[in-house]
């Protein structure tokens, strides 16, 4: 489902913002590496599209 847009702030290039929480990626994100928001020069994540 869709949430609050999120990342990693421990993330490599190219930095992506999540905004689904069945996001495989977005669900390797620890809590404690997860920050909200949509940070300058971040992309959608393609695979929140799915
Ligand atoms: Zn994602």
């Amino acid at each position: 489902m869709k949430v609050a847009a999120y990342y990693s702030t421990v993330d490599k290039p190219p930095y992506v913002w999540h905004d689904d929480s069945n996001c495989p990626t977005g669900k390797q994100i620890k809590d404690s590496d997860k920050a909200y928001g949509k940070p300058a020069g971040y992309t959608h994540c393609k695979d929140c599209n799915a």
